[in-house]
């Protein structure tokens, strides 16, 4: 499978074109280029050091690229920043979680539902029923529903990587970003998230970084593997992972 494959899907919702990204001179990115549909799932999966981390900071506009297009829906997002592509509809979530250790669930999830609003505004918001219902049916989706009222420092490991999954739905984002999601997780806990997931990914766009392959398994997804900044490979996880090339790159020449 060649990293030129046509995509499996009609409608593209995010393409990076010949994306170069250099540090001091050192490619982070070399001509990278990628295409994902519009709910679509895709998994992304590569060496430490391949440019994951550094793909997602291109397209969330935390770094601008030396050359090359990010197009989403039909915007050039090199030309928002940070708080432009937000508000666009695209969410990220860090390796690390960042919750508010200090508020229940609940408030965590009322709170980015705020975040929404101008300052003037969040003082004078009062919650709709609407929005009432969209936190219990959140807190639902991301298995919190009976620790509500626990506060989110309280909350497992896995637990909080969830709670800020379900900040990030609040703001209803088309496109959720999820670098190692399930990095230190249980085993209970990784297969859920892979449950929640493939939920989230019948109603929106999702690329999900990760490691564990195991995990990658139960997403069943197309992986594109990246390699010093460029596509390797692309298609399903056993085709990827019977290729000669990523098994080099894998378990090093
Ligand atoms: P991955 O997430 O796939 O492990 P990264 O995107 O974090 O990889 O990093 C890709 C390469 O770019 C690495 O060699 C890393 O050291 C380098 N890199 C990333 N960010 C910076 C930066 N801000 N300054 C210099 N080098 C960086
Ligand atoms: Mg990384």
């Amino acid at each position: 499978m060649s990293a030129g494959a046509k995509p499996q899907h009609a409608e593209t919702l995010l393409y990076l074109g010949d994306v170069t990204v250099s540090f001091d001179g050192f490619k982070a990115l070399n001509n990278l280029s990628l295409d994902v549909g519009a709910g679509e799932m895709r998994a992304i999966i590569g060496p430490n050091g391949a440019g994951k981390t550094t793909m997602m900071d291109v397209i969330t506009g935390k770094t601008k690229p030396d050359t090359g297009r990010v197009v989403f829906r039909n915007l050039d997002l090199t030309r928002y920043d940070e708080a432009a592509i937000a508000n666009l509809g695209i969410g990220r979530k860090f390796q690390k979680p960042t919750v508010f250790e200090s508020h229940t669930a609940w408030d965590n999830l009322e709170l980015a539902l705020k975040a929404n609003r101008s300052p003037l505004a969040t003082l004078t918001w009062k919650m709709t029923s609407e929005e009432r219902d969209r936190i219990i049916a959140t807190l639902e989706r991301i298995n919190l529903k009976p620790a509500f009222a626990t506060l989110a420092g309280s909350l497992s490991h896995g637990q909080k990587q969830w709670l800020e999954i379900g900040m990030l739905l609040m703001q209803e984002p088309d496109l959720l970003l999820v670098d190692e999601p399930v990095a230190g997780m249980t085993d209970a806990e990784t297969e859920k998230t892979a449950m929640l997931l493939r939920d989230i990914a019948q109603t929106r766009s999702v690329v999900v970084v990760e490691h564990d392959m195991e995990f990658v398994r139960a997403l069943g997804v197309r992986v594109t593997v990246l390699h010093e900044g460029s596509v390797l490979a692309e298609g399903s996880l056993d085709s990827v992972q019977n290729n000669q090339r990523v098994i080099e790159v894998y378990l090093g020449r």
